[in-house]
């Protein structure tokens, strides 16, 4: 609905969409006319009070005058030295402006009634005062922006102080209170927009750092792999639930502050080392290998030191890197400590593992036939042979291929073929195609020994 002669000069990202939000950013230039806004229902309604109609005729023809000047002012857009610059402006046209005097003085009756309105069903207990605020500010930001915008140095979209003022005053009027005074100061706020604070939040920079922290953190230790899925997919720049507003429908979020951000990673850096739990883990866990799991730990802790002499890292970064390296340096002395320990568990978890997968192709061979292997194998011996050596093959690097081929009943090599495939499939990830050292294994029965990787592949696929 918002896309009157719209046309945007950009200067610098104003609004930045990013995960379903929008990010409020510095300015936009822009030119864009009012346009009208719709008002809301509530118990006192403006189309019958004869006050509310007075004062809604009052400003329109009080901006009619302004908008089409007197004997001593000139009319809009010779009304000030920088609404005259928007007669350069390709864009601008004085018509799209012809009704804004009408749909100001709308706006001001719309909006004052709502705050009436509002306040009322709070104090009559219709809804809570919280709530009832809420709908107040976002019905002022709507009427706000439909005020429209002006390029840099053109000055502020037509009557929109004018507005604010007529807002502004009868508050003042009133008793203090706390709802009063959070409206007055909404609307101050608007009236004079703060000038950019030094540590205003920039998404730039908390992308930068938090890219930083993901360089640093070694989040390639596979016992945090579940975590470098989750790091990876998060977006935590978020300060506090983003709010949508029920009259545009946008919803913002604001973002963190950098130094609030980096507290956050030191935060985040002692949650996740203190998931891990080495002593425990030497008492009832699982390794695959030790060499692997010590130099894992090894390296990271290398990588981290070496990090935090070379890169330039800021005060509050530099709290979560002396965490992480005097951390790293604690599990590594405890994993060589244990060194004994850690060995005979990774030799158990491997033989869990190989007994495991024999198994599973034992069960998946006998499946091929009411006969089980029998109805490909020849003898018991061939077919221990033959699961022994896949299982070597799954499971480790280390499988030797038997001197002598394997015989196979007769007509049963395009069956078997497809077996072994569904084999494959469950216990590796690599793509058969490629995989050539699975084609030798699949070689070692005589009925493949003369066939190319080709030609097995096709079988083996169906
Ligand atoms: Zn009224
Ligand atoms: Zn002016």
């Amino acid at each position: 609905m918002i896309n009157l002669h719209e046309t945007t000069y950009i200067r610098e990202i104003e609004e930045l969409d990013f995960c379903g939000y929008t990010w409020q950013k510095v300015s936009f230039d822009k030119y864009k006319p009012p346009y009208p806004i719709e008002p809301t229902e509530g118990e006192h309604d403006f189309r019958t009070c004869e006050g509310c109609m007075t004062a809604q005729h009052d400003n329109k023809k009080k901006l009619e005058t302004q908008f089409n000047g007197t004997d001593k002012k000139l009319p809009f857009p010779l009304c000030c030295e920088w609404h005259k610059n928007l007669s350069k402006l390709k864009e601008f046209d004085r018509s799209h402006f012809a009704n804004a005097a009408e749909i100001t003085a709308q706006k001001i009756t719309y909006v004052s009634v709502h705050i009436t309105n509002r306040l009322k069903d709070a104090e009559n207990g219709k809804t809570d005062l919280e709530t009832a605020l809420k709908d107040i500010t976002d019905y002022i930001d709507y009427a706000l922006e439909s005020f429209g915008k002006m390029p840099t140095g053109c000055g502020e979209p037509l009557f929109r102080n004018y507005f604010l003022n007529r807002i502004i005053h009868p508050l003042k009027g009133l008793k203090k209170s706390e709802p009063r005074n959070h409206i007055l100061s909404f609307l101050h706020k608007k009236q004079n927009p703060s000038p950019v604070a030094k540590d205003s939040p920039d998404l730039g920079e908390l992308l930068k750092a938090y890219d930083k922290w993901m360089n640093f953190f070694p989040l390639e230790l596979s016992l945090f792999a579940d975590f470098k899925k989750e790091v990876k997919v998060t977006f935590p720049f978020l300060d506090g639930e983003p709010e949508t507003n029920k009259y545009t429908g946008v919803t913002k979020g604001k973002l963190l502050t950098k130094k609030k951000f980096i507290k956050f990673l030191q935060v985040l850096t002692k949650r996740l080392i203190d998931t891990v739990k080495l002593y425990e883990l030497a008492l009832s866990g699982t390794i695959k290998n030790y060499k692997i799991f010590k130099s894992e730990f090894s390296d990271a802790n290398l990588k981290a030191q070496n990090a935090a002499i070379i890169k330039d890292f800021e005060k509050g970064e530099a709290v979560y890197t002396e965490t992480l390296i005097k951390w790293l340096q604690a599990q590594e002395n405890y994993i060589i400590n244990n060194k004994k320990r850690f060995k005979k568990m990774s030799k158990t978890t491997n033989d869990n593992t190989q007994t495991r997968t024999a198994a599973e192709i034992v069960k998946s061979f006998n499946a091929i036939d009411e006969n089980g292997y029998k109805y490909t194998f020849q003898t018991d011996k061939d077919f221990k042979k033959f699961t022994s050596l896949l299982t070597d093959f799954f499971i480790s690097d280390k499988y030797a291929l038997p001197t002598r081929k394997i015989k196979l009943k007769l007509r049963t090599k395009t069956r078997t073929a497809l077996k072994i495939f569904e084999i494959y499939k469950e216990h590796t990830e690599q793509p058969l195609q490629s995989n050539t050292a699975f084609f030798d294994v699949v070689r070692t029965l005589k009925p493949f020994s003369k066939q190319t990787n080709q030609q097995i592949y096709k079988l083996m696929t169906g």
